[in-house]
């Protein structure tokens, strides 16, 4: 290694400017060998089809902008000037990503060109491709999104517009000022690109940071604690930990950066801030995080702040519970990093999957059901899902719950029932030995049910509804989430009483405007091991 690096990254000056050492540098080459095995990175062909199709991606957004242009009276020349621009965000920007990331992209337009114009004109322009396999618009989402299949590669597609007349190939996002006169939409849709540009400028060895993150990434989802939406840190959420953690030692290695990064996040002083620049101040009327000023930004408990603005929390979901959980993974971390830099352990010691279901001795399980479309318990259990850390929250006040640790990821099944009373008890969470219980991939059955919409039947959706009318049964979606519990019961009254926190879920759940008691059903039950 010759490059060494002197700068300041970050907050403070670096902890350690050292070089990697020979033995570092090993233990790099075996860390690399492991990714690989692990199938973390994809092939030299794959990756070049990802750059031809955002290639073609970049034409389709200059023809959209043109024609949109020339739609509102300016010439051709003029139209082609107006430009347009397309910028990526999410893990295939952080160099992160793997066989099966999708390619999150951000379409940046000139002022006279809307939201509306991105879901008829590009739509429209999309669909005459002949490498679009799939698509599906959502304009009423808290970011409107395309998402698509292209070339067989997984696209997200958001827009957001400027206030200014063109938008040349030359533009970047990171002036703030560019942020002036744009709606909510667009500040939110600019937000994952600026994000992400700002975490590559603030880290000193880029490729060091990429393959430290990619490990971070698979140890984190190995133990269950990537999910920001069950309260753990979600993918830009580790990118800035290790980002910090690289601006402290500017020279090392990757292996040396992960073994930092357990070391010193298992002994910082939390609540205090993991920042990779000083909060910026800026031209918006809109909230910078700032716990001085805002209660609510005094509860966070582990917070990671974004660098670019207006800088936010991205860790505004972590709880008591999921804080633990976390410090006991760091820990792990630190002790195995320790033995694996001394030849006592491998990396694939580090990467060994999570026991969830066998750490505790109470579980409680969340059972969210539908009778009805694959579509609706789609929602619903979404809806559900994101109301699982107000339950983790409420079952934290409960003296005798130590923990209460949600795991990350949903189970969902079809069953078909040969009656009502059966349905009943299956949405219920009863396990029923008359009923017919398959695993389901929700995604996919809702998206057979949406093309049987357009006159078509896919093999996949004719069976399960033959079977279900053939046998005359009752069909029934669950989704069950999973609580792990710590107990420590009370000598004197060894009830543990949930009915409290329960209600307020169930009662949260079923305030959802689409409630519809019919068809939608929600319960926990206790499961003793
Ligand atoms: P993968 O390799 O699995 O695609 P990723 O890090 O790109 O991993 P995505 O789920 O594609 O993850 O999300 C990319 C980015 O989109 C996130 O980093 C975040 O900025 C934004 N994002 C995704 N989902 C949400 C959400 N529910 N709320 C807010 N932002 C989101
Ligand atoms: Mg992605």
């Amino acid at each position: 290694m010759n490059s060494s690096t002197t700068k300041t990254y970050g907050v403070t000056p670096p902890i350690s400017t050292a070089a990697p050492t020979e033995h570092e540098i090993a233990m790099n080459e075996k860390l690399i060998e492991e990714l690989k095995r692990e199938g973390s990175f994809e092939s030299e062909a794959e990756s070049q089809k990802r750059v031809q199709v955002l290639g073609k991606l970049q034409s389709l957004t200059e023809e959209f902008v043109k024609t949109v242009s020339m739609q509102k009276g300016m010439s051709e020349g003029m139209a082609a000037d107006a430009g347009g621009k397309i910028f990526t965000f999410g893990s295939y920007r952080l160099g992160v990503y793997g066989p099966g990331s999708d390619i999150d992209t951000l379409i940046v337009v000139p002022k006279h060109v809307t939201r509306e114009n991105f879901f008829d004109v590009f739509q429209k322009l999309l669909r005459k491709c002949p490498e679009l396999d799939e698509i599906a618009a959502v304009p009423d989402a808290f970011v409107p999104i395309i998402k698509i299949k292209f070339s067989g590669i997984s696209v997200d597609l958001i827009c957001a517009k400027l206030d200014i007349p063109q938008v040349p190939l030359s533009l970047t996002l990171d002036d703030k000022n560019l942020l002036r006169n744009l709606d909510e939409k667009d500040l939110r849709a600019l937000n994952g690109t600026r994000v992400t540009d700002e975490i590559l400028n603030l880290v000193p060895q880029t490729i060091v940071f990429k393959h430290a993150l990619r490990a971070i990434k698979l140890w984190a989802k190995r133990r269950a604690i990537y999910s920001n939406v069950m309260g753990f840190p979600g993918g830009v959420a580790w990118a800035m930990l290790v980002a910090r953690i690289c601006q402290l030692y500017p020279n090392a290695i990757s292996a040396t950066i992960i073994s930092k990064f357990f070391h010193i996040l298992t002994k910082w002083s939390w609540p205090q801030p993991v920042m990779l620049k000083p909060i910026e101040d800026g031209p918006l009327q809109v909230r910078v995080w700032n716990p001085r000023l805002y209660p609510p930004d005094r509860g966070h408990r582990m917070p990671i702040i974004t660098p670019a603005y207006p800088s936010m929390c991205a860790t505004h979901n972590i709880s008591a519970s999921t804080q633990k959980v976390i410090m006991g993974e760091l820990s792990r971390g630190a002790v195995l990093m320790d033995d694996i830099m001394m030849g006592k352990k491998t990396w694939t010691d580090l990467f060994a999957k999570h026991d969830f279901f066998f750490r505790y001795k109470y579980y409680l399980a969340v059972y969210a059901s539908s009778r009805g479309t694959a579509e609706q318990q789609l929602k619903w259990s979404g809806m559900v899902e994101s109301k699982i850390r107000l339950l983790v929250n409420k079952l934290e006040w409960i003296d005798s719950i130590e923990l209460a640790h949600p795991f990350v990821k949903e189970f969902d099944k079809i069953h078909y029932c040969a009656d009502d009373e059966e349905a009943k008890r299956v949405a219920d969470g009863e396990q029923m030995e008359g009923a017919t219980t398959v695993e389901a991939d929700l995604e996919k059955a809702a998206k057979d049910e949406e093309t049987k919409g357009d006159g078509e039947k896919t093999e996949a959706d004719a069976a399960s509804k033959d079977e279900a009318e053939e046998k005359k049964k009752i069909v029934v979606y669950t989704t069950t989430f999973f609580i792990g519990l710590e107990i420590k019961l009370d000598p004197k009254n060894k009830q543990l009483d949930i009915q409290w926190p329960c209600k307020e879920f169930y009662d949260t759940c079923r305030s959802w405007p689409e409630y519809d008691e019919d068809i939608n059903c929600i319960c926990v039950r206790n499961i003793r091991k």
